[in-house]
């Protein structure tokens, strides 16, 4: 099933030509209207004209977050404010946030992309959508909501929280899908575990859309066994809309990322020059329908891999691979380079390991995992916790090439969060 099945299965050569045709009126429009662009233009000694073909996106300046946050707030605004009609920040972790305006087509267009993304994931007019996503600011919840209303499904603003009356909503909405952090997704696993819910018998849900921050296959494997539902990736940021930018398919292998409405690239972060096909490195991305906020070569930090060939679906808009890390996640241990999901993926397949775990980082060369365990472990039977702390510990080794010390706790004792959650706690100092 397709929501715009032209341009979903539109033939390589003719996206490109569609690619470029917009690139060009993108760059024609930041050139013309964002003094940021025009000065980075000159300073590169490249004009609108210069953009002749696909290549020619070498000759264009990256943006980076800091350039957004330096224009903060109406800086990178490329229509009159009067043609603006909705504002989300995002704040990521320090300094000022960053703007990101929307006028009423970028609106409407970013809902067409979520529309395309449900239907291509089985979820249709008469599905119940239960949006456990941040509501405000953050775009989660917002552009989903908006998108799923497109397709005509009913949608729930739950927000994240409140997990009682979460379960209530399932329950009584019968809701078929969830869009959901995935450590909420784990927290709301464990409560109904310890409740005694059982979800395939109590509840009608039958997929649910986890993104806005990293997970591993593990965890996903993890959630669709609880709760009996296929699990499907969701990846977007803010800066490009928010959710809807690249989304698994049924064939759950790789997020097709919408090409006719980005631009993707894949560089080597340190040296901004793009990577052979296949190799991982930052994902680089362009906007070629922002009317408000175009922006050019965005550096993500997020770092991916393309999957190689066609997709069995049909669909010809490449797919990029789960989040490997954020080239602003990586720890470096005694002169290893580790991802936070590196960690994680070890954990999530470990039966014993719950839902919560946290790096914690102490010295320059201590690393310290702290994992609360199932409850039906702590039996008061010591040897059976040191044989699964020597386990973890040796999995984590073995992965990640430096042994962390493991501590293991109970259930809840970790805290939860409600947005993105928090796993690494740096309290090295320099
Ligand atoms: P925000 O600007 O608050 O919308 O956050 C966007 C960031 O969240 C992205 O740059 C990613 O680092 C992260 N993110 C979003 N979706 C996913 C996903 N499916 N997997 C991993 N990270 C994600
Ligand atoms: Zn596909």
């Amino acid at each position: 099933m397709y929501w715009e099945q032209e341009i979903e299965t539109l033939h390589r050569r003719s996206l490109e030509a569609l690619q470029l045709k917009r690139l060009q009126q993108t760059v024609r429009l930041a050139h013309k209207n964002i003094p940021f662009y025009q000065k980075k233009f000159t300073e590169l000694g490249t004009t609108p004209r210069d953009i002749v073909s696909l290549k020619d996106l070498q000759k264009l300046p990256f943006t980076s977050r800091e350039d957004l946050r330096a224009n903060y707030p109406f800086g990178m605004l490329a229509v009159p404010p009067e043609e603006v009609v909705r504002l989300h920040t995002s704040s990521g972790t320090t300094g000022k946030p960053k703007a990101i305006f929307f006028s009423k087509k970028d609106i409407n267009q970013a809902a067409e992309l979520i529309a395309r993304c449900l239907i291509m994931t089985g979820t249709t007019k008469g599905d119940v959508l239960q949006n456990m996503m941040t509501y405000g600011l953050f775009t989660g919840a917002l552009v989903m909501h908006y998108g799923a209303e497109k397709v005509g499904v009913l949608v729930i603003p739950a927000g994240p929280g409140n997990t009682q009356r979460q379960i209530a909503l399932m329950q009584d909405f019968k809701s078929t899908t969830l869009h959901v952090t995935p450590s909420y997704a784990l927290y709301l696993a464990s409560v109904m575990h310890n409740e005694g819910i059982h979800p395939k018998r109590a509840l009608s849900l039958r997929r649910a859309y986890l993104g806005s921050e990293p997970y591993s296959e593990e965890t996903r494997n993890k959630i669709e066994r609880f709760f009996g539902i296929d699990v499907y990736n969701s990846y977007g940021l803010s800066e490009m809309n928010g959710p809807g930018v690249a989304f698994e398919c049924l064939e759950k292998n790789g997020m097709h990322l919408w090409e006719d409405s980005f631009i993707l690239e894949i560089i080597d972060p340190e040296t901004g020059v793009s990577v052979s096909d296949g190799e991982k490195g930052e994902l680089v991305l362009t906007t070629l329908r922002r009317e408000a906020m175009p922006i050019l070569r965005y550096r993500t930090r997020d770092i991916v891999t393309i999957i190689p060939g066609r997709c069995r679906c049909g669909r010809t808009h490449r797919r990029i691979s789960r989040i490997i890390g954020r080239s602003d996640d990586m720890i470096i241990i005694r002169g290893v380079n580790i991802f936070p999901q590196q960690i994680e993926r070890i954990l999530m397949g470990i039966k014993a390991v719950a839902q919560n775990y946290q790096i914690v980082l102490e010295a320059y060369d201590q690393m310290t995992v702290r994992v609360e365990i199932s409850k039906d472990l702590f039996d008061g039977r010591v040897e059976h916790l040191v044989n699964l702390k020597n386990e973890i510990t040796e999995k984590l080794r073995s992965e990640i090439l430096v042994r962390p010390k493991v501590e293991l706790l109970e259930p809840g004792t970790l805290p939860v969060s409600e947005g993105k959650s928090t796993r690494v706690i740096d309290k090295r100092t320099l």
